[in-house]
């Protein structure tokens, strides 16, 4: 297991006065009506037990800056965060002891979370459980937030995919986690993409051109990466269905009124996607 200093778990742990939340994740309606005009509130809409969400910055909370609704964590946006992650949480009745924030590298590092290990700083941008009430968080700005489930087995999981992650085969990895756990079938698994940057707006050098070549549109001498089209398609060699794979279809650099994109406005700014089961 891997430990770090993720100071964005340390700065929710230091808040003295969080008192934690004794309601059971039964029902996530009050989190449906915070998500209102956030068409893509759950990706996994159609399964009962596990849900899955994601902010956007037009959130109204006590927390949030000027900006918006902010879960970055980031030098002055901290105690920003930490109001508008404890609204958040409670929203979706979320008990503070069962969410897990961890310190995002950029690498293709996945940890499972049982109760032996869910109250560490988890140093990953992946992570994966079978324990119900347990909710799994990443943080992204443009990089891919990815939704797992396998409903046979009980397991959720959730990785931050950039183009590194992607290039260290993290959704690929994840899949192969999973299936690890659960011993079931690759068409067991379901996916959702969160908000990603995309073909329209994610310009790259030739670093990342020559990694991806499949999925690069060329405009105007310029390259641009289709992200999660790539992703899409590491998760269909590893076995996954292309029916069970849902796309969100959103670009936050597109639809920067709503996301916060580190392309587009080099901000600390950070969305929030969280899976749980119930
Ligand atoms: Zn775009």
């Amino acid at each position: 297991m891997a430990l770090c200093t993720g100071f964005a778990k340390e700065g929710f742990r230091e808040k003295k006065d969080f008192s934690p939340y004794r309601r059971r994740i039964a029902s996530l309606a009050e989190g449906r009506k915070i998500l209102k005009g956030n068409h893509q509130g759950f990706l996994l809409r159609s399964e009962r037990r596990a849900r899955t969400t994601h902010t956007n910055r037009t959130l109204r909370s006590s927390g949030g800056g000027s900006d918006g609704f902010d879960l970055s964590f980031e030098g002055r946006r901290k105690e920003l965060s930490l109001g508008a992650l404890k609204s958040f949480i409670r929203l979706l009745a979320i008990e503070e002891a069962n969410l897990v924030i961890p310190h995002q590298t950029q690498s293709a590092h996945i940890e499972v979370v049982d109760e032996t290990n869910r109250f560490t700083n988890l140093c990953c941008d992946g992570l994966i459980t079978k324990v119900k009430a347990i909710a799994l968080t990443v943080l992204s700005a443009d990089c891919s937030p990815i939704f797992f489930y396998d409903k046979p087995n009980q397991i959720i999981g959730i990785a931050h995919v950039g183009w590194r992650g992607l290039k260290d085969h993290l959704p690929e990895k994840m899949v192969g986690v999973i299936r690890r756990l659960g011993k079931p079938r690759p068409s067991s698994i379901r996916v959702g993409i969160g908000p990603t940057i995309r073909g329209c707006c994610y310009e790259i050098g030739r670093e990342q051109e020559i990694l991806f070549l499949r999925h690069i549109d060329y405009r105007d001498g310029r390259r641009f990466l289709d992200l999660a089209g790539a992703t899409i398609e590491q998760l269909i060699r590893s076995g996954i269905k292309k029916e069970e794979i849902v796309d969100s279809y959103t670009c936050p650099s597109c639809e920067n009124d709503r996301f916060f994109s580190w392309r587009r406005e080099r901000t600390e700014g950070r969305t929030m996607s969280v899976i749980m089961m119930r």
